[in-house]
């Protein structure tokens, strides 16, 4: 075996076979130098792969120590320094030593020669198979370049062929560096053969998944096929359902009680429905559109005859209280016996969430036997919502007034139309013009639903609304109402509404029996004052019914439950406490003064606050007050103004101070007119310094002279004074007659005032009356002292 001193070139990625021609870029300076010294010499390098592709100047040990002896061919040097050489591949050889490290590479070599191999035995049974792989490699779609195809075949020179198939394979790098790396051709015929397997069970998998694929293929046409047979039969016996249903659909037309146009147009429908092709898509439509027809009530009703001491006692049997909705629900029952259909204005029953207005429509529509249906108009903007789209929509479907009919299923239901107040228009359309139709009398006979296209009669339709606030209603709408008020309950009313009803309901519903749980009074009380804040008793429903399922769920888990619920045993069930009472003020103070107001949840008591500062004679509003109540505290403090005299306070007082008004909740916004005698009271408070007596609650609307006027909301701030701990409520004298809504007891806890006037408040409210604060209280302070 000859030794050689050669210039080595580390290449990249690429492993050079003997006999192989392969064109390399030169880039690096320590490679250029060494091919210059090998074009100097006889043209011969040594080139080697270097293990790791990225580095740039690999050490000896980053080389691998087998590589090829070649020879360079051609040299073609590019403007950019790098160098184009095409070298071929002539021996195998193995690095004894670096003889030489700068600037170049040079290394002593053991050069491999060529083997002069004579296949036998193991070997030639060897190349056998490979090249049967190889042509087996062929058959499942490998390609190689034509020309090399015989050297495949001719295996007289074994090297040569082993080569070809070499060159064929997807090899890596390494993968040819281990080629390269063995000793014999025998052992290189095993990894070929190795290899070549390899190849062969990836061309195999591939060429499965494409038989597969084509099979896929083959049997989708086949099911095709069938499928279209299928549907052949199925159309033949189709037409037979189809012919049952369509005769369905015509028996329900002719005895569902239409009026005579509805049953020719819908007879005219099922014509075009039969004459059609039983694939068209219309036909769904089609269908879909006799469907709605056929399922509504048409059928003509008999006036069931209305029986005024049953409704009477149905109504007492399901809601405790309540006594003027219920009268003047009676009233209705019985102008409506009398004059045989409802021609009166339809009912509106008003009042905040959870007192009992959708659970009384419901006991109506029990005590007169009738169904009940609701239908929500909260947020509804479109009119088609109401009345349906065209049937020319995608999807249309009649509207919600004809779908409550459809699920009522009768034609005389108790309809409940709730939160009539919320509907609300746009561009889309005014749902309420739709309302007013199906309201009207005069018109509602000849209800038009866009989808149903034919006139629906709504005449028979008790309908009742609901709303929580009177102002959002569209006067048209109004009109046609009558209003029905349900104010809030007192805590001594929801306590017997819960006691009575809610309570045994709730026991029931978790499946309880009395036996198991019994809630005391006081436990209810707790609940009522210190779990919920609410003019209803939709909290305080919802809270008893979270104790019963906690009790529900230790009962079927074994666990022990107490007999009773208590207030001690409450906060277990419920969590902590979520409402304290409103803390009502402790002292008599300046400036502070208690309002009443009203809200959607029923009523509340706030606290109006107001200071003096120095300044330029400004108004400041501040707590998130609407128009309406800026301008009642502008007409407060104008009064004040004007009445300086009286008061007792330089004209002037205003020039040099700003006044500040706050309500506090500044979050939550307030409006209206009522707070006017509240903040007047207040400012003159602040103005004169005189305390405001911490147990008096006011509510009135104030004129720049002074006179206090009728505000509404009486009953509701009357009780939420009341739930507060107010001793005295000042009330405008007109609002006199609304005290008698509320109930004896807690009417007689409190104390009444019923002002004219502004000065009628200020002697109730104040802890004493003007004219007397120098001479009387000396020692209060005033900041007017600075004033004069
Ligand atoms: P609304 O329609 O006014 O928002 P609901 O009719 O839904 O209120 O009433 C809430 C719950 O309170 C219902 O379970 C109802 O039965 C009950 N409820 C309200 N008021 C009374 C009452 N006076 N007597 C008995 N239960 C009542």
């Amino acid at each position: 075996m000859k030794e050689l001193n050669l210039p080595l070139i580390p290449v990249r990625d690429v492993v050079i076979f003997p006999n192989a021609v392969v064109p390399i870029s030169l880039k690096r300076e320590k490679s250029i130098l060494a091919l210059e010294e090998a074009l100097l010499d006889n043209k011969q390098v040594f080139l080697s792969m270097q293990k790791l592709s990225d580095v740039e100047n690999p050490n000896p040990d980053e080389i691998f120590l087998i590589g090829t002896i070649a020879t360079v061919n051609s040299v073609h040097r590019i403007p950019d320094g790098t160098i184009n050489i095409v070298v071929h591949g002539e021996n195998r050889a193995e690095v004894v030593k670096y003889s030489q490290m700068e600037p170049f590479y040079k290394v002593v070599l053991k050069v491999h020669e060529k083997e002069n191999v004579e296949l036998a035995g193991q070997s030639e049974a060897l190349l056998k198979a490979v090249v049967e792989q190889f042509r087996q490699g062929l058959a499942l779609g490998k390609t190689i370049p034509m020309d090399m195809l015989p050297f495949v075949f001719d295996t007289s020179d074994p090297l040569k062929t082993l080569d070809v198939i070499v060159f064929s394979l997807d090899l890596t790098t390494s993968e040819k560096q281990r080629l390269l790396e063995s000793n014999s051709l025998l052992e290189r015929l095993k990894i070929v053969s190795e290899f070549i397997n390899h190849d062969l069970s990836v061309l195999s998998t591939a060429r499965n998944i494409q038989d597969k694929t084509a099979e896929e293929l083959g049997k989708s046409a086949k099911e095709a096929f069938l499928r279209e047979q299928m549907r052949t039969i199925e159309r033949e016996l189709g037409i037979k359902e189809e012919q049952e249903e369509y005769a369905e659909i015509e028996q329900k037309i002719k005895n569902g009680g239409m009026p005579t146009d509805v049953a020719e147009k819908a007879m005219k429908e099922l014509g075009r429905l039969k004459k059609m092709p039983p694939i068209s898509p219309e036909v769904s439509f089609l269908r879909n559109y006799l469907d709605w027809l056929v399922d509504l009530p048409w059928k003509i009703v008999k006036e069931i005859s209305v029986d005024i001491t049953k409704a009477a006692h149905v109504l007492d049997n399901d809601h405790y209280g309540l006594k003027k909705a219920k009268t003047r629900i009676l009233e209705y029952l019985a102008v409506q016996k009398l004059v045989g259909k409802v021609r009166g204005p339809i009912l509106c029953f008003y009042g905040p969430p959870g007192v009992g207005k959708t659970s009384i429509g419901r006991s109506i529509a029990k005590s007169l036997e009738r169904k009940f249906v609701k239908i929500s108009l909260g947020g509804i903007r479109d009119e088609a919502e109401l009345r349906g789209h065209r049937r020319t929509y995608v999807g249309a479907l009649p509207g919600r007034i004809i779908q409550g009919m459809k699920s009522a299923g009768s034609k005389n239901p108790v309809f409940m139309l709730d939160e009539i107040d919320k509907v609300g228009n746009d561009f889309r359309g005014d749902p309420s013009a739709a309302l007013l139709e199906a309201l009207d009398p005069e018109q509602n006979f000849a209800f038009s639903d866009h989808y149903l296209e034919v006139a629906y009669d709504l005449s028979d339709v008790l309908f009742i609304a609901t709303a929580n606030s009177l102002e959002t209603i569209p006067p048209a709408l109004r009109d046609r109402m009558e209003i029905v008020e349900f104010p809030g309950y007192t805590e001594e009313e929801k306590l017997h509404i819960a006691k009575d009803y809610l309570v045994p309901k709730q026991l029931e519903a978790h499946g309880l029996k009395k036996t198991h749980l019994r809630f005391e009074d006081d436990a209810i009380s707790s609940i009522i004052t210190s779990y919920t804040r609410e003019a209803g008793v939709r909290n305080l429903e919802r809270e008893i019914a979270s104790v019963d399922r906690k009790i529900a769920k230790a009962i079927t888990e074994g666990k022990r439950i107490p007999d009773e619920i208590t207030p001690r045993n409450l906060e277990k069930y419920l969590g902590p406490i979520r409402f304290r009472p409103w803390a009502l003020e402790k002292k008599d103070e300046v400036g502070v003064s208690t309002g009443l107001a009203w809200t959607e949840a029923g009523g509340d008591v706030l606290s109006i606050e107001s200071t003096l500062m120095n300044g330029k004679g400004n108004l400041i509003l501040t707590g998130h007050l609407g128009d309406i109540m800026k301008e009642s505290a502008q007409a407060a403090l104008s009064y004040a103004r004007a009445k300086a005299d009286q008061l007792e306070v330089p004209q002037d007082f205003y020039k040099d101070k700003d006044v500040h008004i706050h309500v506090p909740a500044g979050a939550i916004p307030k409006d209206g007119p009522s707070a006017g005698i509240t903040m007047a009271t207040s400012l003159i408070s602040s103005i004169t310094g005189i305390p405001i007596r911490h147990e008096v609650g006011m509510t009135g609307e104030i004129t720049l002279r002074g006179k206090v006027l009728e505000i509404g909301g009486i009953k509701e701030k009357v009780l939420a004074a009341h739930r507060a701990g107010l001793k005295t409520i000042i009330i405008p004298t007109n609002n006199q007659r609304d005290l008698q809504d509320i109930p004896v007891k807690t009417r007689k806890d409190l104390k009444f005032v019923y002002a004219e006037n502004m000065d009628d408040v200020l002697k109730a409210a104040l802890v004493h009356y003007p004219s007397f604060q120098y001479k009387s209280k000396p020692e209060i302070e005033t900041p007017y002292s600075t004033l004069a």
